[in-house]
């Protein structure tokens, strides 16, 4: 780890000299923990070009000490604003950087007024200036550790998927079959589901988010289940749509306008490329095939250590594809009081093109049980 982390810090310093800013304060806790390897929470890093402070309190001394050999292990013993101003003048920074997407209004202006205050001991005041993306920006690029993470979360996404299917027959509520998923996954070894398991069935597949209900599945209702895994810091994102017995011949049309879709969209997917494009080979077919209405979500979002992160594959994405990114390609066909289709896949950029991370079968022999 300590390596990644050296490489990692590298490539954040860059910016921060692109950007002229003397310091940054990273306080998000997955941007946290992928500067320093740190598991816990509550912490911040103040880093410069030289320096490498870890700010935590009592609970994580010995837990950051262990996990962030990258680091000066600083113990606050008072507020996280004091002791980031504290350690900032140590340090003589005169410009520091916060995510502005990150601290809510009330801790920036604290931070601000107290970066600002030390005048009247003849200090120079310290600068607070807003950031944003520059360790998403990072992110959005995976090394070969992180791609094999969420490998290894898909492996259990993909197990987890195949032992619920036998549960999937008439009279099973959407919550039995989410509660079974999570419960096989924390049996695997896996941290549990990367967000609140969706399983809609029959109508309730037309809203895109829909939440789980005590809904009792019906013979010839359409299944929905997206569904992720969360392990080793990192997440997939899966979506498949089952049918009991057979298929109704409106929802096979849709089906398959929604599979090629994805064809196209994954097919189109190369470094070089913008995000836009990948979203409008897909978006393209469903409009000719007359459905242009009811896709109206973007194609797909970055995975990683978060659900959503950068980049977003969306009609107005100008992300321009590089290889190692990793992302949902996840067109859909929404018919209020009908249901709807949803087929998500993960996707990684490779040097000459790209590879499908997962592989959960879905031809239309495959989603009829
Ligand atoms: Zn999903
Ligand atoms: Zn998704």
């Amino acid at each position: 780890m300590t390596r990644i982390v050296a490489r990692r810090l590298k490539q954040l310093r860059t910016q921060l000299r692109r950007q002229k800013l003397d310091s940054i304060l990273i306080s998000d806790e997955s941007n946290v923990r992928y500067l320093s390897g740190f598991t816990g929470d509550s912490s911040a890093l103040l880093l410069t070009q030289s320096d490498a402070l870890f700010l935590t309190d009592f609970r994580y001394v010995e837990q950051a000490a262990d996990e962030c050999k990258s680091y000066r292990i600083v113990q606050r013993r008072d507020s996280m604003v004091k002791a980031i101003v504290r350690q900032a003048r140590k340090l003589d920074v005169t410009s520091l950087g916060v995510e502005a997407g990150v601290l809510t209004l009330e801790s920036a202006e604290r931070l601000r007024d107290a970066l600002g205050s030390s005048s009247r001991r003849g200090r120079r005041k310290i600068e607070m200036v807003s950031t944003t993306g520059l360790v998403e920006r990072l992110r959005a690029v995976k090394d070969r550790e992180e791609t094999r993470a969420i490998v290894a979360c898909l492996g259990a996404a993909e197990k987890c998927i195949e032992h619920v299917k036998p549960f999937l027959v008439p009279g099973i509520r959407e919550h039995d079959i989410a509660t079974e998923m999570e419960y096989f996954v924390r049996g695997l070894g896996f941290d549990g589901m990367a967000f609140p398991t969706i399983v809609a069935f029959g109508p309730r597949g037309s809203l895109p988010h829909a939440r789980v209900t005590g809904q009792r599945m019906k013979a010839g209702d359409a299944i929905l289940i997206d569904w992720g895994v969360a392990g080793c810091g990192y997440v997939c994102d899966l979506t498949r749509v089952f049918f009991h017995h057979k298929i109704p011949s409106k929802f096979e049309r849709i089906y398959r306008v929604v599979l090629e879709a994805q064809r196209r969209a994954i097919r189109k997917t190369r470094p070089g490329v913008t995000a836009r494009e990948i979203d409008a080979a897909a978006r393209r077919h469903i409009t000719r095939a007359g459905f242009g209405r009811k896709f109206g979500h973007s194609l797909g979002h970055g995975i990683g250590m978060q659900v959503h992160e950068a980049p977003t594959v969306g009609p107005k994405s100008d992300a321009v594809l590089k290889r190692g990114m990793v992302f949902t390609v996840e067109p859909g066909i929404y018919i209020p009081g009908f249901g709807g289709v949803r087929i998500e896949d993960d996707v990684l950029v490779t040097t000459k093109g790209v590879k499908v991370l997962s592989s959960v079968p879905k031809t239309l022999k495959d989603i009829v049980l």
